[in-house]
Formats: structure tokens, sequence, C-alpha cells
């Protein structure tokens, strides 16, 4: 087959109209496009007067290679790359050592689907409870502001990503196609199959739910074997003969205790307890950048008229998204950060007596605003050094203050941008509604976050506000802290994908430092299982 990509259309054309673009670009005549596949869909709003529509396909037709002689040179006419995924290796018959998942998040899921699909058993072992029961444990923090530490945004079946906007991009190399194989098995699990063609694919919050059971039922059916609250709250170690170490077995806060020779850890950058235990018992771990700052919100219908023009909320468009980025004069970068268009903001603490945001949205992204992470990059050097876990005993005191600020009660602390700019504190808040449950305290965001967090947002909300209308408005509201954007530790693995110094441990996932979003967690989780398989084959990694 062959790829055709950059075919753009006009806003609000006919279905009817792709067939003819694909000929007139091509120069076809009648009879030569024998049938074609969509493959991606995207708009391009940089003139909001013209906004266009912007399709990949896959063409079927009679004389490829004439086709391709036609245009050589031409980066948007190439034979379709092959992108079907193919297993690595297969456990050998009556193969009985199971490898050990840590973690249901999207890198866990993804690892023990893969896993089973080669034919290995694997064990997954999560703190936390199945999606449905810990969809009742988040409610009830937002609801009725009791916290369960284990059982909350952050832990328990689906991961992190369950209550969220479910955005399915990333920005990580990808020849292989991961990605592709990720969407599939999401799509085989019930999300839509326009993911698979969307330039900038969503499932929102209600499908992820469903979506995370069925994969479960996949895993089990493939032999596979799921432990819920089941905490690892330690690694046994041996020291072979050679003086290197390796895993030995993992004891559980069930009190038992579990051998493995291959676990894969995909905790998330939540497990703090975790990551204290790890580097107690000398696994590498090591301090790396992450970021802090806010959720802001505005009015959606402000941010689609600022990006689409007259054409807001048209159909083929849905609700606007924007990303933005500053570079301040105080040498910080200031930058949008999963921004969620028509959703709410969430407390998404896992721990007592700390207040943290995030954002999520449904499917149809149409509740009242549009809110985002507006935060700053910070890293080990200048803003905590000296510890491989000092990243996070910061985001613990922010998380701490924001607390005390909201009232104690995890009410967040909130602030007007009128107000930030002016240096007051909030009073009130103006017409922007903040989505925040259980409720937020007009204050002043300078007693949770540092002097110069505080600085950049001066700098950037007005620079931001002159590529998206209205970004500044005084009214629009600011919600903290935001201090979960990535993993403040990397738990450094070799080209084997296993510890540095412990063998049989394999680091995976966000909280390892090796993905940062739903999707390149899940791609992480494949690559990780397939290092596991063919350990456990006895098999090199093929180059
Ligand atoms: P996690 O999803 O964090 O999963 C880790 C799992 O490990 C958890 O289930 C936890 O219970 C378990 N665990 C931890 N410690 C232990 C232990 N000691 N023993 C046993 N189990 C343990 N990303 C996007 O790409 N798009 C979005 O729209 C998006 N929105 C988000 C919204 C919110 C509210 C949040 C919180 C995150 C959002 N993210 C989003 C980020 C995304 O969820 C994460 O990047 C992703 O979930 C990381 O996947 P993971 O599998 O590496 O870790």
């Amino acid at each position: 087959m062959l790829r055709l990509s950059e075919l753009r259309l006009p806003l609000g054309h006919a279905p009817e109209a792709l067939l003819p673009a694909i000929r007139a670009r091509l120069g076809l005549r009648e009879g030569e496009l024998l049938g074609h596949v969509l493959v991606r869909r995207a708009h391009d709003a940089r003139k909001k007067s013209a906004i266009v529509m912007v399709y990949t396909v896959d063409l079927d037709l009679a004389d490829e290679a004439a086709v391709l002689a036609r245009f050589p040179g031409d980066p948007n006419v190439r034979p379709r790359p092959e992108t079907d995924y193919r297993y690595v290796t297969r456990a050998a018959p009556g193969e009985s050592r199971r490898p050990v998942v840590v973690g249901a998040g999207p890198c866990g899921l993804f690892a023990g689907l893969i896993l089973a699909r080669m034919g290995f058993r694997p064990i997954i072992l999560d703190r936390g409870k199945v999606v449905r029961e810990r969809t009742k444990d988040t409610w009830s923090l937002w609801r009725r502001r009791e916290l369960q530490p284990e059982s909350n945004v952050q832990f328990g079946e689906g991961g992190a990503g369950t209550f969220s906007d479910g955005k399915l991009w990333s920005q990580v190399k990808d020849p292989r196609h991961l990605g592709r194989k990720v969407l599939t098995e999401f799509v085989a699990a019930g999300a839509p199959a326009e993911i698979l063609t969307e330039a900038h694919p969503h499932i929102g919050t209600f499908r992820l739910v469903s979506m995370v059971e069925a994969m479960r039922r996949t895993i089990e059916d493939l032999g596979g074997e799921y432990r819920w609250q089941t905490r690892v709250e330690d690694v046994e170690l041996m020291t072979r003969p050679d003086g290197t170490r390796r895993l030995a077995a993992l004891h559980l806060s069930t009190g038992e205790r579990l051998a493995a020779e291959a676990v894969v850890l995909a905790i998330g950058h939540s497990a703090r307890d975790t990551f204290a235990m790890l580097h107690e018992r000398g696994v590498h771990v090591e301090a790396k950048p992450f970021s802090i700052g806010v959720r802001i919100e505005h009015p959606q219908s402000w941010i689609d008229r600022a990006r689409f023009g007259a054409c807001a909320r048209h159909p083929d468009l849905g609700a606007a998204a924007y990303t933005l980025s500053h570079h301040c004069r105080n040498a910080r970068t200031v930058y949008s950060f999963c921004m969620c268009p028509g959703g709410r903001v969430v407390a998404a603490t896992s721990e007592e007596g700390r207040v943290v945001t995030n954002g999520m949205s449904q499917y149809s992204r149409a509740e009242f605003n549009a809110n985002s992470g507006l935060v700053v990059g910070i890293d080990p050097e200048r803003d905590y050094p000296g510890h491989p876990l000092a990243g996070i005993a910061l985001q613990r005191e922010l998380e701490a203050r924001a607390f005390a600020a909201g009232g104690g009660d995890y009410s967040a602390p909130a602030q007007t941008v009128g107000d930030l700019l002016a240096g007051r504190p909030s009073a009130a808040l103006g017409t922007v509604a903040p989505s925040y449950k259980p409720g937020v305290t007009p204050t002043d965001l300078a007693e949770c976050l540092p002097p110069f967090v505080i600085e950049a947002f001066r700098e950037a909300l007005p620079v931001f506000g002159r590529q998206i209308a209205n970004y500044d408005h005084p009214d629009a509201v600011m919600t903290g802290v935001e201090t979960r954007t990535s993993s403040p530790v990397r738990i450094r693995r070799g080209a084997d994908f296993q510890s540095i110094n412990v063998a049989g441990l394999f680091p995976a996932g966000e909280g390892a430092g090796y993905a940062g979003g739903i999707l390149s967690a899940a791609i992480d989780g494949i690559k990780v299982a397939e290092a596991v398989g063919l350990a456990l084959a006895g098999e090199e990694a093929p180059a």
C-alpha cells in the first residue's frame, strides 16, 4: 500500500470530498485507486480564518510502483510503513517461572498483557483496589473529604491515569510503532475506534474504567493473576559469587514472601514509600527534574474562541486545547501541562494532610471550564540537591503548605490571576468558578510555592495572554498545588532494562523515570515485558 500524508481539505468538507482530493493530489485516472484506509485525521488551526483538516491515508493502487515513480523525493507520498506488532519471544512449553509485575497502571497493564500473550503467566500486584471499588474511594475524597491512602487517584487498578482526560498521545520516539499496538489493544478493550485515526485521541474517564476491566479479563484468560490490596513492602536481594546482586523475593503487605526471578517495577510516581525502601536496600535511585505549579482554569468558550475564532464549537474540531511555553528572565520555563478541555480540576493526593491538583474530563469534554497545569521546571542541581529522594521531600513540603493554606480540610488554595499579578492574596474569586472538589479557599498561592515560581508566572501570564486572548484575564483562577507532574526520581536501568545494580529488577514506566503519560507508560511496559520475556527465555534482545 502507499501512504499519502498532508492531504488538506477545508473544515466542514463533505465526507465524499476525500476521494476526489486523493485522486487530484496524485493525478490518478479512473480505476487506478482501488481502496483507501484513513490513518490519521488532524486539524491545522494556525490560521483561524482558514482552518483546514489534514489527512493521512493508505491507498490500494492498481500500480503502486508507477504512482511512486511519479513523486520521487516527495516526503508525503511513500510506501506504507510496517506497523504490525510482532512478539519477540514465546514462553517454552511448561515454563513454570512466573514474572511478577508490580503496579496495575498503564505500564504494568501492558507489561502484564504482553507477558501473558507471550505465554508467561504474570502475577500482577497492586496496593490499591479493583477499579469500581477504587472509584468509590476516590469520590469519597472529592465529596466527603475522606482520603483512603491506599485507594485513590494515584493508587489502584488502572493507575494514575484512570481518572483523567485519557489523552493518548506522546512525544516519545516510536520507530517500532508500539503506540499503535497500545491503541489497538485499547480499542479491543472497548475504546472508540477513532483513537486509531485521531491525531490527538482521548477517551475520558468513564470509558477508561471499563477498558481496564476488559484488559484484566484478557490477562486472566491468558493465565495471568491479579492480587489487589497487596503492597510490595520490601525486596530480598542475594549476592552472587561474583559480588553482583540479584533479586530473590518480594515481601508483601499480606505477610507473604514471593520468590521471583523477574520483577517489573511499574509503581508510578507517587509510590514514595517504595522509592524510600528501594533506596534503603541499595537499589540505584537518583533524583531527576520534574515540575511544580498550579492548575489554571478559564471558561472553555474563551479558549475555543481564541483558538478557532468564528469556527468555535465546529463539530469537527471539538473543544479546543492549547500548548504554551515561555522562558523567563529568571532562567525558569513556565509551560502548560496535561491540558484538559471541558473538564475539571481534581484532588489528586495520596497522602494525608496534603493537597495536590490534577485534571480530568469525560469523553464529551463538555464541562464548563478548560483547565491545564501551569508549571515551572525544577531540577536537582538547583532546587533539591544532596539526596536522591530530596525531590520527594520538596513535593511533600509544598503539598503540606497547600493543605494548610486551603484550611486543613482538603480544600485547595486558589487565587485569581488578577490578584496574583497584583501581588495580593485573593479574598474572593471572580466570574470563573473553580471546579475543584471538595472546594477551594481564596488565598495567596505564594504561601505554597517558591518565590521563583510566582515570579515566573507573573512574567509568563501576560505573554500567554497575547497568544490566547483572555488567558491572563483577572478572573481566571489558579488552584494549587500541582506537584505530581512526573517522577522526582529515576531508578536507573541498563540496556537490558534491568536495574543497573540489581539483576532481575526491571524498573519501568513513569515512576522509574522512563515515561510521562498514559501512552508512553504503556509503550515502556511493552518494551520491558519484551526484555523480561527474552531474559526468561535466555535469548538476546534483537538488534
Ligand atoms: P501509575 O499509573 O502511577 O501506576 C502505578 C501503580 O502502581 C498504581 O496502580 C499503584 O497502586 C501501584 N503501586 C505503587 N506502589 C506499589 C507497591 N509498593 N506495591 C504494589 N503496587 C504499587 N496522562 C496522559 O497521558 N493523559 C492524561 O490525560 C492524563 N491525565 C492524568 C490525570 C490525572 C488525574 C493523573 C493523576 C494523571 C494523569 N496522567 C495523564 C498521567 C498518567 O496517568 C501517568 O503518566 C500514567 O498513569 C503512568 O503510568 P504508570 O503505569 O507508569 O504508573
